[in-house]
C-alpha cells in the first residue's frame, strides 16, 4: 500500500505541474475503526486510530481568485473560481475540496485563489477514509494560505504566525469544529451521509493511543495501546452496493429507536430492548441488539485498556465481529474466514471486520514482534482456502493532522 509519497514528493509533483515551489505542504492521515461498528450514526461510542497513510496537499496562493487542483490519483486538473463552487461531473474527486471551501466560506473564512497538488498513500475507497483525509488536508491547506480560527458557528481572530512564519497548532477544541465542517462538506456537497468518525479520527488521533469518540457529546478520550500493531487484511471481495446496504441498516436502527421511544439507540438499554422485542421487526431487533451491545463493548474495552488487559481488549474485538456477523449481518464469507484464520494464530489478540462491511477488510490486533509471521500465516491460509491472494498491511498509530 505504501508508495513513494512524502511531503517532498508532493512538492515535486506541484513543481512539475505549476513550474514553481509550493509555499506550504500539509498532511492528513487515514483512520481505522478499532471497535464500535455502525455505532456512530446511532450517537454511540466508537474507537478508532489515525494510521500512517496520508493525503498530502502542496499549495501556493494565486492572485486571480482561481483555483487549479491536480491529483496524482486522477489524470486531469480541475480549474474553477473561488466564487463559483459547483460540482463538475467529470471531476467528482474535486467535490471534497470544493465542499470544504464552501463550508469555510459559509463560516466567514476569507480566502483567495490557489494552486494545489494532492498526493497520497491512502488507497481510495479501501476503508481507510481517504475522503475525510482529503477534506481535513484541504481545510488545513487553506489555514496555511489564509490563516483563520474556527469557532462553533463561525470564525474568530486569526492565529498569528511566529517570526519563522509558523502558525500555532490547531487547538483540541477547534479540531472538533474542523471535524464538523469537513463532515458537513461530505454530507452536503458530496452527498454522502457519513457520520463524524472519519474526520475526528484524522484530526484528533494520538500516536500509540486509541481514540474514543462519543458521537453524542462530540468529545474524545484516549487510552494507550502499547506493544501491538494493527494489521489490515483486505478480503478483496465487495459483495453489495455499499451505499444501499448501509442505508438499510441505518433505517432499521432509526426505526427501532423510534419504536422504543428513543431519539437514538445510544440511550436504549439491552433490557429495554429485550422487553420490547415483539414491537420490533426481526431486522430492527437484530440491528438494535448489535448497536446496543456494541456500545457496551466499547465501554468495557476502554476499561480493559486502562487496566492494561490487552488480551481482554482483543476478546471484545472478536465479540464485535460475531455481533456484526450474526445480528447486523454485514459480514461476508471471506471476512469470516479471515477472522477465523486470525483466531488460530497465537500472536493475534483480536480480529474483526472494520468499517461498513459487506466486503472490505478485517482489522487484526497483533503482538508487535510477531507481525511478520502473522502476516505470512494469513496470506498462506487465505490463499489456500479461497485461491485469492492476500496482502496484509501493517499500520502504525500516528498523531492526527498537524
Ligand atoms: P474512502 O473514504 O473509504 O477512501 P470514499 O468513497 O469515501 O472512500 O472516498 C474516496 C473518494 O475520495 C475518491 O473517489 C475521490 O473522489 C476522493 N479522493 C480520495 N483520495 C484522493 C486523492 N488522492 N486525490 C483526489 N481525490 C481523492
Ligand atoms: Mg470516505
Amino acid at each position: 500500500m505504501k508508495n513513494n509519497c512524502t511531503p517532498e514528493a508532493t512538492s515535486a509533483l506541484f513543481k512539475k505541474h505549476f513550474g514553481h515551489t509550493p509555499t506550504h505542504v500539509v498532511a492528513a492521515p487515514g483512520r481505522l475503526e478499532v471497535l464500535g461498528n455502525h455505532t456512530d450514526y446511532n450517537h454511540g461510542l466508537v474507537m478508532s486510530v489515525a494510521v500512517d497513510r496520508y493525503i498530502f496537499i502542496a499549495s501556493s496562493p494565486r492572485p486571480d481568485g482561481r483555483v487549479e487542483l491536480i491529483s496524482s490519483a486522477f489524470p486531469a486538473p480541475e480549474k474553477f473560481s473561488v466564487s463559483d463552487l459547483k460540482s463538475n461531473p467529470a471531476a467528482r474527486w474535486a467535490d471534497y475540496v470544493k465542499g470544504v471551501l464552501a463550508q469555510l466560506r459559509r463560516r466567514g473564512v476569507l480566502f483567495g485563489g490557489f494552486n494545489a497538488a494532492i498526493h497520497s498513500t491512502l488507497p481510495l475507497g479501501a476503508g481507510l477514509s481517504s475522503s475525510a483525509a482529503l477534506e481535513v488536508a484541504t481545510a488545513l491547506a487553506i489555514r496555511r494560505l489564509h490563516p483563520f480560527t474556527l469557532t462553533e458557528t463561525g470564525t474568530a481572530q486569526p492565529p498569528q504566525a511566529n517570526p519563522r512564519g509558523e502558525l500555532p497548532p490547531v487547538t483540541p477544541v477547534e479540531r472538533m469544529h474542523y471535524a464538523r465542517l469537513c463532515r458537513a462538506a461530505e454530507n452536503e456537497f458530496v452527498g454522502v451521509p457519513c457520520g463524524i468518525l472519519d474526520q475526528v479520527s484524522s484530526l484528533c488521533g494520538r500516536a500509540w493511543n486509541v481514540t474514543s469518540l462519543d458521537c453524542q457529546a462530540l468529545t474524545v478520550d484516549y487510552a494507550p495501546l502499547p506493544g501491538v500493531v494493527l494489521v489490515v487484511c483486505p478480503s478483496g471481495v465487495n459483495h453489495a452496493l455499499i451505499g444501499g446496504e448501509y442505508k438499510e441498516l441505518r433505517d432499521h436502527c432509526e426505526s427501532a429507536a423510534r419504536k422504543l421511544g428513543a431519539k437514538f439507540l445510544r440511550t436504549v438499554e439491552l433490557k429495554q430492548l429485550q422487553a420490547a422485542r415483539t414491537a420490533l421487526t426481526d431486522r430492527e431487533f437484530a440491528c438494535a441488539h448489535h448497536v446496543v451491545t456494541e456500545i457496551a463493548r466499547v465501554v468495557a474495552a476502554e476499561r480493559a485498556l486502562r487496566a492494561d488487559d490487552l488480551a481482554q481488549f482483543g476478546q471484545y474485538l472478536f465479540q464485535s465481529h460475531e455481533s456484526s456477523r450474526d445480528f447486523l449481518k454485514n459480514s461476508t464469507a471471506e471476512l469470516d474466514q479471515l477472522v477465523e484464520l486470525a483466531r488460530q494464530h497465537p500472536a493475534c489478540l483480536g480480529a474483526r471486520l472494520t468499517g461498513g462491511g459487506f466486503g472490505g477488510a478485517t482489522l487484526n490486533l497483533v503482538v508487535h514482534h510477531e507481525a511478520e509471521v502473522f502476516m505470512t500465516h494469513m496470506a498462506t491460509g487465505y490463499e489456500k482456502q479461497t485461491g485469492r491472494k492476500l496482502q496484509p498491511d501493517l499500520c502504525q498509530i500516528v498523531d492526527g493532522a498537524r
